[in-house]
């Protein structure tokens, strides 16, 4: 793979260390390298099934123990999974911005484990299991499942603490990622495809306010055009790679 372009890389280091506020959006793709398959990527598809199929209330309602069979499956790739250079990256960037929040659509918790401190998941988190009668949550991270679990509270049916295709997202993390869009003065996109709604907005809103965009992904999207900086190469080595820069300019700076 070629390295990434230095100029690009530099600018982007640039914007990030003058930054006031920071919000970033991940997708899929920075969790690539860590072996998390990517939902239009190969390796997405389970027995023949593709995910939009089994992940939507309708799928569940009508088979809820071939959907839980697939997160079961999921769950046990996920657990042998950890974060990569990317995750970290993002938690380096974290620390050295005032305003920092990351909003992401993976359900992997990898994040979390780099140690990303505020981090808005929008799509849910596949280690949290929520009862379809009594609403209690239930946090089995790293747990085997039943192929049908079931509630200890009430006996109800448990589904995944997950946003499913056709739902809608949860209010108070909609809200908070709102907030963060529109308030940072610079934004970065990374490893989604920006086609599943209303994340695939999240750029073009916080353009709308001005802000600077900046897009990692390994190939162009809807959002390529709009980027005032666009990084098309893997985010485990583009965003390492920011990071150092930003290391590099500040010690520069020092001496
Ligand atoms: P997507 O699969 O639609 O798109 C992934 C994007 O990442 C693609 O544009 C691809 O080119 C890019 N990419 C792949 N490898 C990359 C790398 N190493 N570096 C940078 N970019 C890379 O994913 P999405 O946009 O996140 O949307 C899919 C939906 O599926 C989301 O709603 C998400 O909740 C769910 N999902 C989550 C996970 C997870 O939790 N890790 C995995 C699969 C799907
Ligand atoms: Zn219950």
């Amino acid at each position: 793979m070629p390295s990434p372009d230095q100029s690009l890389l530099g600018q982007a280091a640039e914007v990030f260390s003058a930054a006031d506020a920071v919000t970033v959006l991940t997708g899929a793709g920075v969790s690539a390298a860590s072996g998390v398959p990517t939902f239009r990527g190969t390796g997405g598809l389970w027995e023949g099934h593709r995910p939009e199929q089994l992940a939507t209330p309708e799928a569940f309602a009508a088979d809820p123990l071939t959907v839980w069979r697939f997160y079961n499956w999921r769950r046990g790739l996920l657990g042998k999974c950890v974060p990569n250079p990317a995750h970290t990256a993002l938690s380096e960037l974290e620390a050295r911005c005032r305003n920092f929040t990351l909003i992401t659509q993976n359900v992997d918790g990898l994040h979390h484990q780099a140690g990303s401190k505020k981090v808005i998941e929008i799509h849910g988190n596949i280690w949290t299991v929520r009862c379809t009668a009594c609403s209690r949550e239930f946090d089995t991270t790293g747990q085997a499942l039943d192929d049908d679990p079931h509630c200890s509270s009430c006996g109800g049916r448990l589904r995944p603490g997950v946003v499913w295709f056709g739902e809608s997202l949860p209010d108070h993390a909609m809200t908070a990622a709102y907030e963060a869009v529109t308030r940072c003065d610079v934004m970065l996109v990374s490893g989604t495809s920006a086609l599943v709604q209303p994340a695939a907005s999240f750029g073009a809103w916080a353009k709308q306010n001005e802000a600077t965009l900046i897009e990692v992904n390994l190939e162009a999207t809807p959002l390529t055009e709009l980027a005032d900086i666009s990084l098309l190469d893997s985010a485990s080595e583009v965003l390492p790679a920011i990071v150092k820069e930003m290391t590099r300019r500040k010690e520069q700076a020092g001496t």
